[in-house]
């Protein structure tokens, strides 16, 4: 495939479906909507080609989060709740999208997060009818069952990258009676143990490798990289065009069918903001004509915060360690060049924990990401000292914040407004987080390892200290969603079709849709919207 495979008779050519964005979703949806010769598929990305080698090796997110070439770079407003910090928020600018990008931990949440979704009036969206598409997507290294697929092309693997620590703190959080686990994404999650990876062979299975490798030759699918997609065009309410500037030249793409927004959780409402769909008081301020009033188009927004704990350790047994000089470094590079393991292997994280606070009597409420290694922030370098991080966040926020344009202009990123810890019952589960946290590192498996803890530190004891400990250092977790609500009642953005609403013609299936966020990581519940979408579509469409 070319970098961009744009010439000027295709740029104004018509085709079945355009999928705007090909992240997570969208590159399911090119690669099945493709799958009949029949129809005349293409997908516009906004980023380049994934032909960065660190894309594909697993610890390369340090170099490609705050990347501008592979990184959107966006920033939160500066929020009250984080004491007035901004934070960095990294989206994948590339084939793949987030999913080029992210931590490769592979979790779906909880069966009670897609019941709920159908509760909320979203029919066809309850875990039971969800199951069979993780189960379409997945090729499962521990083998089939009642709740894992293996024909799927997405490749998910068991952590190779172990280290004793990490079998410590597992013991420290089965002592506070919670099952260890090898599966979190079947029965049960709640529990403790490795997570699992979209990784093969030491090596990134993103969304564009599982799902576009197989499928960018045929001749009925067009993908266009550096298209940026500036706004949807309309005949009436009918979406029918795309307007894009591929290359930075300008044009416009005709959809016999559907358009596909798939721009991610910022993008899909801020496109929709541009093509006249959103508040209109917003559209109004920044002069878009407005088509359809919705107020709630980049409302909802939600995402995991977490909370970075890390304890110095009394002897050399982290990564800090083990990485501490280039001659240790080069040792890691080699082993990865030889045999795909070692710290380049290495996921965002080690160890998964589902866990109950006081808080919630029936199901887990906060999850572990532990690491044998610490950093002032992820893509940092390492702590010159011996650390390990236990970084804990709320699995279900109800803290809402949102995404708005601050200008027409496509190239201005718009204004995004977390407001993390904006409820009372946020703030309560961030205490009870810290404190959950502070007697699993005094178990007898973790506490004769620990020497003091660093961040927060000591000094935060009162409930009202740790509050103002977890406004301080907490950090995004990067699982924005929400955005373009899916729901039954009038001021839901799509229906659960995901049609949007007030127009016909376009849809969007990405992590904007969720109606509330899942208990766990994101990337797998969007690639499973991905694969529902695109069988919904050629229902429709047949
Ligand atoms: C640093 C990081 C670490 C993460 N770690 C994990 C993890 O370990 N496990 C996990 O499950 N989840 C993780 N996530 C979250 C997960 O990757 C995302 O939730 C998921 O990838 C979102 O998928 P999406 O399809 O909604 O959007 P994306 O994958 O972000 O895709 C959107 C695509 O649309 C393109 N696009 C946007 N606007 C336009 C436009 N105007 N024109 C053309 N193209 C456009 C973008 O460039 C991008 O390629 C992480 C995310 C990040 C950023």
């Amino acid at each position: 495939m070319s970098e961009s495979q744009q010439n000027d008779t295709q740029a104004t050519d018509t085709y079945d479906y355009i999928v705007v964005g090909a992240g997570s979703a969208g590159c399911v949806l090119a690669n099945r909507l493709s799958a009949n010769p029949e129809n005349r598929v293409a997908l516009l990305e906004a980023g380049a080609r994934d032909w960065n080698p660190w894309i594909h090796i697993p610890v390369g997110y340090f170099k490609t989060i705050h990347n501008p070439a592979t990184d959107w770079c966006y920033v939160t407003e500066p929020d009250p709740g984080l004491n007035g910090r901004s934070l960095k928020w990294p989206r994948g600018k590339v084939l793949g999208g987030s999913s080029s990008i992210n931590g490769l931990l592979y979790v779906r949440g909880q069966r009670e997060d897609y019941d709920r979704w159908n509760e909320l009036g979203n029919t066809g969206w309850s875990y039971d009818e969800v199951l069979p598409y993780f189960r379409k997507a997945e090729d499962q290294e521990q083998g089939e069952n009642e709740y894992h697929g293996v024909d799927g092309p997405l490749k998910v693997t068991n952590m190779t990258f172990k280290r004793p620590i990490c079998d410590d703190f597992i013991a420290g959080v089965s002592e506070m009676g919670v099952p260890v686990s090898d599966d979190m994404n079947g029965k049960d999650q709640e529990g403790v143990g490795y997570y699992q990876l979209t990784a093969y062979k030491g090596r990134r299975c993103s969304s564009a490798v599982a799902y576009l490798k197989s499928a960018k030759d045929r001749p009925n699918l067009t993908i266009f990289t550096h298209a940026l997609t500036e706004r949807i065009g309309f005949d009436g309410t009918r979406a029918n065009t795309v307007h894009v500037a591929i290359k930075g030249k300008r044009t416009m793409l005709k959809a016999r069918r559907e358009i596909v927004l798939s721009a991610g959780a910022i993008n899909s409402p801020q496109l929709l903001q541009l093509s006249g769909i959103g508040p209109a008081g917003l559209l109004q301020q920044h002069d878009v004509d407005v088509l359809v009033d919705s107020p709630e188009v980049g409302s909802n927004l939600q995402d995991h915060l977490q909370i970075r704990m890390v304890y110095k350790t009394h002897k050399p047994i982290t990564l800090n360690d083990e990485l501490s000089n280039p001659l240790q470094k080069m040792k890691a590079g080699i082993e990865y060049l030889l045999k795909r393991s070692g710290p380049l292997s290495m996921a965002a994280s080690q160890v998964a924990a589902f866990c109950r606070t006081r808080l919630s009597n029936d199901r887990p409420d906060i999850q572990y990401h532990f690491q044998p290694l610490s950093a002032d922030s992820p893509g940092e370098g390492l702590h010159p000292f011996s650390a390990i991080t236990a970084s804990v966040c709320q699995l279900r926020p109800e803290s809402r914040g949102h995404i708005h344009i601050q200008s027409k202009d496509p190239t201005v990123h718009p204004t995004i407004v977390p407001n993390y810890l904006s409820t009372e019952h946020d703030c309560a589960t961030a205490i009870e987080a810290i404190k959950y946290t502070r007697k699993v590192m005094a178990s007898e498996a973790m506490a004769r390892h620990i020497s003091s803890e660093h961040i927060p530190g000591p000094e935060y004891q009162t409930d009202e200290q740790l509050l103002e400990a977890a406004r301080n250092v907490s950090n995004t977790i990067y699982h924005p969603t929400s955005t373009c609500r899916m729901g039954a009642d009038k001021h839901a953005v799509v229906d659960p079709r995901l049609r949007v609403n007030g127009v016909t013609g376009l849809r969007i299936a990405d992590a904007s849709i969720m109606p509330e966020i899942v208990s766990g990581n994101t990337n797998a519940p969007t690639i499973m919207i991905g694969e529902k979408a695109a069988d919904m579509i050629l229902q429709d469409n047949s």
